[in-house]
């Protein structure tokens, strides 16, 4: 029991996959697709074809033997072949006729009587039948019996009487029903004529099947090429043999495919090239402190007698580069913490106003060192739903920048607003400013403007990069406005509530 359950277990879904893997091949269903709109049409010609001749035929059968039995109907009245059976003439004719259709006539009287079978063996017994009684009330029948391939028909045998012959209360009618001719024909003639065409026609058949069978083969053939070329170019690229773009004209579809691809390679060139470039800044970043310390101790083991002033004035700069590479280490991996996904977010409800006012508090003794005046102005108490720590990093950034980069004796003001959608940051300073042409850059990994005043002042060029990714992961925006020689202006824009990313929302927006 258990051996045959395991067996359906692993043979049904392999046998559904080879099945589907079959018909998701374009080939084969192409080939499909001609093979009905093909072979349909035959089929259904054929059948509608075959049952036109079949109705045709019968009409005109019918028709005929309809026409030969009622002048011999008549030849039977005129010969007084009801009353005497004899005539040899009558019985010569019977014979013709029914060997013409290859069928059997009865005669039958108004008794109900067969007084004539061609065949000779119903002759003198009684025969009661629906069609016979309706024949004898002056209506003719006709069938076709397709099962067993004759057309039955019976036709009734009238005799014009004069009037004053009629008996009394009989009307005014002048023909009287003197008997029913029951013909039987075969129709064998008709159903070999249409074995034939059927026979005819599904040879037709067999032809288009094979040339629809040929034209897919050389359609496939054509019609595959390019995407044949167009798989050994990308075989090609992903073998590593180039990294050129690729292109393959033959068809409207598959330079779409190759231009798609080629975006796609491009992007990932952009990529690979970016990390790159980050990988060697990272590595120059972290290099320059370690080149100090080594010079620093160096200069320290060459020299002989070094006074202790000197060995403590070294020291304190090897320090000072050990904070510096201790600076861009939790950077980077703040960084890093950045570029995760939105759901990393850890959000909470936080009173903005609090937020800031301790981030300033923090900041204000090295404000106090550089003799820069901090304002805060918050015009409405703001809650919102944020990350509490990642904020406090991104607006930390800002205003340590603020307080960086700035004069003698100025000033920096954050003002803190909301509406009932969002709230904003603004961060104002009378310090150096940004050039026009570098505010795009600032955003940028290891980007700065002035580099030795950045490390002067114990930058490392990621502030602003781990800002802007804060602020993207809240869903917000950051705006920066600058006259060089009078200041700077950021502003940050944050919704009140957080609205996680919907599923694909990515992918919407990338297009659009
Ligand atoms: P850094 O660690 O060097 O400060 P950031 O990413 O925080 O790096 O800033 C990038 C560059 O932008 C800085 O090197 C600086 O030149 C410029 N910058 C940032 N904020 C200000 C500001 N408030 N005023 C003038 N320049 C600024």
């Amino acid at each position: 029991m258990c051996v045959l359950s395991g067996g359906l277990d692993t043979t049904l879904p392999k046998f559904r996959f080879h099945k589907i893997t079959f018909l998701r091949s374009l080939k084969v269903r192409i080939f499909l697709i001609l093979l009905i709109v093909g072979l349909i049409p035959c089929f259904v010609m054929r059948h509608a074809i075959l049952q036109n001749y079949e109705r045709r035929a019968i009409s005109v059968r019918s028709s005929d033997i309809a026409t030969q039995v009622r002048i011999l109907a008549n030849h039977l009245i005129a010969r007084h072949y009801l009353e005497d059976t004899s005539s040899e003439v009558i019985n010569a004719e019977l014979e013709q006729l029914s060997n013409l259709y290859d069928g059997r006539v009865l005669i039958i009287n108004t008794e109900l009587k067969i007084i004539k079978d061609t065949y000779g063996i119903s002759e003198g017994k009684t025969i009661i039948s629906e069609e016979v009684i309706r024949c004898l009330r002056g209506e003719s029948t006709e069938g076709y019996d397709r099962e067993n391939g004759y057309i039955e028909m019976t036709i009734p045998i009238m005799e014009t009487v004069a009037a004053a012959d009629l008996p009394v209360g009989a009307g005014d009618s002048f023909e009287l029903v003197r008997g029913v001719m029951l013909v039987s024909a075969s129709n064998d003639s008709v159903i070999a004529t249409m074995d034939s065409l059927n026979r005819q026609a599904m040879v037709v058949e067999s032809i288009v099947g094979v040339l629809i069978f040929v034209v897919t083969l050389l359609v496939s053939k054509f019609l595959f090429q390019p995407f044949k070329k167009i798989i050994e170019a990308l075989d090609q690229v992903q073998e590593g043999y180039t990294s050129e773009p690729i292109s393959v004209p033959d068809c409207l579809e598959t330079e779409h495919i190759g231009d798609a691809f080629n975006r796609v390679l491009g992007r990932m060139k952009m990529l690979d090239d970016s990390r790159q470039d980050f990988v060697s800044n990272v590595s120059h970043e972290l290099r320059t402190p370690i080149t100090s310390m080594k010079v620093l101790a160096d200069s320290l083991i060459t020299q002989k007698d070094v006074p202790l002033e000197v060995y403590q004035e070294f020291m304190t700069d090897i320090a000072a580069e050990i904070e510096r590479e201790d600076k861009i280490i939790n950077d980077l991996l703040s960084l890093v913490k950045m570029d995760r996904k939105a759901s990393d977010l850890n959000i909470s409800e936080v009173d903005i106003n609090a937020l800031v006012e301790l981030i300033m508090k923090r900041l204000r003794p090295i404000a106090m060192r550089r003799d820069v005046q901090l304002v805060y102005e918050s015009l409405r108490p703001v809650t919102a739903s944020v990350d509490e720590v990642k904020l406090t990093l991104a607006l930390s950034n800002l205003v340590e920048n603020a307080i960086k980069y700035n004069k003698e004796h100025g000033f920096v003001k954050v003002t803190l607003d909301a509406d009932h959608q969002y709230f904003t940051v603004q961060v104002e300073d009378s310090g150096v400013g940004i050039p026009e042409e570098e505010l795009e850059h600032i955003f940028e990994r290891f980007y700065r403007v002035d580099k030795s005043r950045s490390r002067e002042v114990g930058g490392t060029g990621l502030g602003l990069a781990i800002t802007k990714s804060a602020i993207r992961m809240h869903r917000g925006t950051i705006k920066v406005s600058s006259l060089e020689g009078e200041g700077t202006d950021f502003t940050v824009k944050i919704p009140l509530k957080y609205i996680a990313a919907q599923p694909g929302e990515r992918r919407t927006r990338r297009k659009a």
